[in-house]
């Protein structure tokens, strides 16, 4: 694999000392990051196959989209300003009935293409025929969380979950380990206590992490009160789901200051949804009380029906402007905070946090190049500030994953858009 020194660009570290440095140069060789220093203080001699001039450009980790379904790309825009449930029962589950495996495959390269575009170099994927998009995160070069979704009301349900965890031992680690494999429990509303204990087992057997929905709406809690006697947190941990690691919890809008403390002590990550719960009006997740209670947070985009984009430029921007109205304290979520839900976060609460959402010498070279010579990001008092709160999914230029260019200079290197496209729309005939 070529080596690539990206050089004279803002860098965004998200490093442990949150450093920002003006102007800086950065060595990819291989996979990995191999340097990292000051403009004029390169040693001499450091040399790479390709050179990038990054003037006037922020360097930033890949963004990670903690919480997706990625193939929902095409239900984009198809079923709109609806309440959840009635939502999912009546015009989301009954078309994805109709789902075969080669339409998730181009569905779900049609998200990654968006979201290559928009500088995530990492997604966290729960979705029916979960090899497609396996085969979709290997083809495009992404890295990739996948996983099969399991719900009670599947006719197949049992089998589906044997079959997620038998793909979730043979697909784990693929791809020179851009491949991460997990099994994927829709929610605890969805799904009854012996299936979740047989989740559990499986995340046990194969030594892969859980993916799941939990306490997205309040009506799902109160339920689960009524029925069980425990919140959905107090119900997973009782049934030790909240010991495996990682767990990835996604939404966590609904929870009691016990549940937050069980998701802290547990290392539950978190993924934070706020343009879907927004839409949905689901409500506002506690995430300035979760943060200041030390819980791993991540940031995501939830599914193209429900956003309806995969844009986590805008989730940053949404997370910062829904808290500081909620509390009605504009110190509340800030740029840095939103930034860092999105980046090393998302790769905390995904059990990637030591390697990935970083640029850091060592780590894994995931990361992007943004464009700041525009009018909407000048001048540059603040670059951490402009991600925030004036940059666009658009002004990503570049895009390195794993050492690989994904995009250079807005040109895709692994997928063709054009291809997608086609597929995807005479897909569309037989599905509408
Ligand atoms: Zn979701």
């Amino acid at each position: 694999m070529a080596s690539w020194l990206i050089e004279n660009a803002a860098v965004v570290t998200m490093d442990d000392e949150e450093r920002v440095l003006p102007e800086a140069d950065i060595l990819i060789q291989g996979a990995e990051i191999a340097g990292l220093w000051a403009s004029g203080e390169t040693p001499r001699g450091t040399t790479a196959d390709r050179r990038i001039d990054a003037k006037g450009m922020v360097a930033l980790p890949g963004l990670v989209n903690a919480h997706t379904h990625c193939a929902m790309t095409l239900l984009r825009g198809y079923a709109d300003d609806m309440p959840l449930v009635p939502w999912l029962q009546e015009r989301i589950w009954p078309f994805e009935m109709k789902l075969n495996e080669e339409d998730v495959y181009w569905g779900s390269l049609l998200g990654i293409a968006e979201m290559i575009r928009g500088g995530v170099t990492c997604f966290n994927d729960m979705y029916h025929y979960p090899e497609a998009t396996m085969r979709a995160v290997l083809d495009s070069g992404i890295r990739g969380i996948v996983s099969g979704v399991v719900l009670a009301l599947l006719p197949d349900a049992k089998d589906r979950l044997e079959r997620a965890i038998e793909l979730a031992g043979e697909w784990k680690g693929k791809g020179d380990g851009l491949l991460v494999t997990m099994l994927s429990p829709h929610a605890p509303w969805t799904c009854p206590n012996d299936l979740l204990e047989r989740v559990v087992e499986g995340a046990q057997e194969t030594g892969v992490g859980i993916h799941i929905h939990v306490s997205e709406t309040e009506e799902e809690v109160q339920n689960s009160l009524r029925q069980f006697g425990k919140t959905d947190v107090g119900r997973l941990e009782e049934i030790g789901l909240l010991d495996i690691s990682p767990v990835l919890a996604a939404h966590c809008v609904h929870v009691t200051d016990s549940d937050i403390h069980t998701l802290v002590e547990k290392r539950v990550g978190i993924s934070h949804n706020p343009g879907s719960n927004m839409k949905l009006a689901s409500g506002t997740a506690p995430i300035p009380r979760l943060l200041a209670a030390g819980a791993i947070v991540g940031m995501g985009t939830d599914g193209a029906a429900s956003n309806n984009n995969l844009d986590m430029i805008e989730e940053a921007r949404l997370a910062a402007l829904l808290h500081k109205l909620q509390a009605r304290d504009p110190t509340v979520v800030t740029a840095h905070q939103a930034i860092a839900m999105a980046t090393r976060g998302g790769a905390r609460a995904l059990g990637i946090g030591d390697r990935v959402g970083q640029i850091k010498p060592g780590w894994k070279a995931d990361l992007i190049l943004l464009d700041f010579r525009q009018p909407h990001l000048f001048p540059p008092h603040d670059v951490v500030s402009h991600l925030v709160y004036a940059a666009r999914a658009g002004d990503v230029r570049t895009v390195f994953v794993n050492g690989r260019p994904l995009m250079v200079d807005r040109e895709l290197r692994t997928l063709d858009e054009e291809k997608i496209f086609a597929h995807v729309a005479e897909r569309l005939k037989r599905l509408m």
